[in-house]
């Protein structure tokens, strides 16, 4: 078969993904874990959603990357509405996201790693149940802490196995730490190429040696809390744009991506928030004042996520 992309709407040729979001949520709920208040929910309002979704397509949006997984929210037949109502092109994660949202039903405690993988692998082939809608990545998978648990190195085992099987890409929530070191050599260890890895969330952990330990590896890097306003992203957006550019200085554009995390219901436009278009307006031109090239921003934010989608 061609090299392809898999939407929610079925396979599309890669020329056709441009601008792409790599890490976002269209419907999310975090706060049924205990102690868990500071991101509630994004609410999976249909119509206030085709509304924030066709704002980043008029901003020359193209494509849109649903890391929602089971246990959170994901919800193909809602994906494909969106789709279709947005002129948007979704793709959609597959996976289980962290130890303390695995459902329960997911029974990933009693089942082995290939019984996992087979489960993603028949998802890529047959789609998600009834609903005909195909994953078109793997992820987004973490870790609840900077470590792996048990029973998260069996997914993360699974999730390699499935990408080995499949073609797709892993793209990985990995906070506030190196543990995304420990998540690549896991799927190291299975086989992977880190050129199909995506190391996620690593805004939330500023330290060049660790980006560089990474990309040197041949994984790719992903800043994906863009434009939050949770806790310090705010303040700590200059020395992000200083990382950034350090990175684009010694060669590693190839190996970067760009995204917003949009996760509750104050992100949005409706609510006074930035929407999905906060790279469009207010992160990208701050690149470019930092002397950043157009090239390097459409490698980025086109190429690499292209490169990164397609399946071969
Ligand atoms: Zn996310």
């Amino acid at each position: 078969m061609a090299p392809r992309v898999m939407t929610v709407s079925g396979p599309i040729p890669p020329d056709r993904v441009g601008f792409t979001l790599p890490h976002e949520h269209t419907g999310i709920s975090l706060w049924h874990i205990a102690g868990r208040w500071d991101y509630w929910e994004l609410t999976p309002d249909e119509p206030t959603l085709v509304g924030e979704l066709g704002d980043f397509r008029r901003r020359g949006g193209s494509t849109l990357v649903d890391l929602t997984l089971d246990g959170v929210g994901r919800d193909p037949d809602r994906l494909r509405r969106l789709a279709a109502r947005s002129g948007v092109q979704l793709v959609m994660g597959c996976g289980w996201y962290r130890g303390a949202y695995y459902p329960a039903e997911s029974q990933v405690d009693r089942r082995s790693v290939d019984e996992l993988a087979a489960e993603l692998v028949a998802e890529f082939r047959d789609g998600v149940r009834e609903t005909g809608v195909h994953p078109g990545i793997i992820g987004e998978i973490g870790t609840d802490k900077p470590w792996v648990s048990a029973t998260e190195e069996r997914v993360h085992r699974a999730a390699a196995r499935a990408s080995l099987a499949t073609g797709m890409a892993i793209s990985t929530h990995s906070v506030m730490s190196p543990v995304g070191l420990a998540q690549l050599r896991l799927f190291e260890e299975e086989g992977v190429d880190p050129g199909r890895v995506v190391i996620g969330h690593v805004d939330s952990y500023p330290v060049l040696d660790h980006y560089l330990a990474i990309l040197d590896r041949g994984a790719n890097l992903q800043f994906d809390f863009i434009g939050h306003r949770f806790g310090t992203e705010e303040a700590a957006e200059p020395r992000l744009v200083e990382l950034i550019v350090e990175l684009l200085e010694r060669g590693y554009g190839t190996q970067l991506l760009l995204s917003q995390d949009v996760c509750h219901n104050s992100q949005l436009r409706a609510n006074g928030g930035f929407g999905y278009a906060y790279l469009q307006q207010h992160f990208l031109p701050t690149l470019r004042t930092a002397a950043v090239a157009e090239g390097e921003i459409a490698q980025m934010t086109i190429d690499n996520p292209r490169r990164i989608l397609t399946v071969e």
